[in-house]
């Protein structure tokens, strides 16, 4: 096809450039097609409850002598505006982390208040499954990045814990510094003891859409997009997300990130001056 004749028409100039020019028609058609997937999957993802909203409120009218089914109706509808609220809201949390540079406003985050933060968000799913959710090794430590991005891609992780995991379990966050070659990194991990992943399913749950099993997914008011932001928000902050889990016992997500020095003013004034 059109890679063949690229390279027939650039071969004198060197097998070394040919190869690149290949290459990054290759990259080119697979970025284009991943594209059109992505706009394939939203459509199709925003027609769920945009047909089922036409449908409920066909049926409110041909039952409006029925109160009593105008509620149950009603009720369902208001799923799903609030279904089509969270798709478009992470729609626009991705395009954001996807468009901007997290560096930009980068500034030391305190891992106390992230934790707090993430935890806070799954407060009241949490407490109606009774589910625990405890927090360790917090304490003075700090990452450095983006605030919003860094407490959306934790609260993502949280809230899949909670979410994935039956009634009275623990999910637990622990951090800690780790000494690393470029520069100590802090790890964060979210252990919960939860339905868990197959090997199969681990390789493609960061990829934006994929659900090991959509009907849990929406039941829970998932979109798929949650570990796509997870993944992009670590890789911009020169850091990562890997996933541990065993089928039916439980998963660990590890979020590693650079380290930060301190954000209270006083250790900011010894560092400045010292
Ligand atoms: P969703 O909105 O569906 O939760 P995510 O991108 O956050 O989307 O996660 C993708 C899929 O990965 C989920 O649908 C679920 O199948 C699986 N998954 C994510 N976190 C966990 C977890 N802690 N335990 C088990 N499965 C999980």
């Amino acid at each position: 096809g059109d890679a063949l004749a690229v390279s027939a028409r650039v071969a004198p100039l060197g097998s070394r450039l040919v190869l690149l020019l290949v290459e990054d028609l290759t990259e080119a058609r697979r970025i284009e097609a991943v594209r059109r997937d992505f706009v394939a999957n939203v459509s199709h993802e925003l027609k769920t409850p945009v047909g089922a909203l036409s449908l409920l409120s066909e049926a409110v009218m041909d039952a409006s002598d029925d109160p009593e089914a105008v509620e149950r109706f009603a009720g369902r509808m208001q799923i799903e505006a609030t279904r089509l609220t969270s798709l478009v809201q992470e729609l626009i949390d991705l395009s954001r982390v996807q468009n901007d540079d997290p560096l930009e406003d980068a500034e030391p985050v305190r891992v106390d208040e992230l934790v707090a933060e993430a935890m806070d968000r799954c407060r009241q799913p949490a407490a109606s499954k009774q589910i625990t959710m405890a927090a360790g090794g917090t304490a003075d430590l700090n990452v450095w990045g983006n605030r919003g991005q860094l407490a959306a891609a934790l609260g993502n992780l949280v809230e899949n814990a909670v979410n994935y995991s039956p009634a009275r379990t623990r999910v637990g966050i622990a951090a800690r510094r780790v000494t690393a070659p470029g520069g100590d990194l802090i790890e964060l991990a979210v252990t919960d003891q939860g339905i868990g992943i197959s090997d199969k399913d681990k390789e493609r749950i960061f990829e934006r859409f994929y659900r090991v099993d959509p009907a849990r997914s929406r039941a829970t008011g998932g979109t798929g997009l949650g570990l796509a932001i997870v993944k992009h928000v670590a890789a911009s902050h020169g850091g990562e997300v890997t996933v541990w889990s065993s089928e039916g016992q439980g998963s660990t997500f590890t979020l590693r990130l650079p380290e930060a020095a301190a954000t209270s003013p006083s250790s900011r004034k010894t560092t400045a001056s010292g």
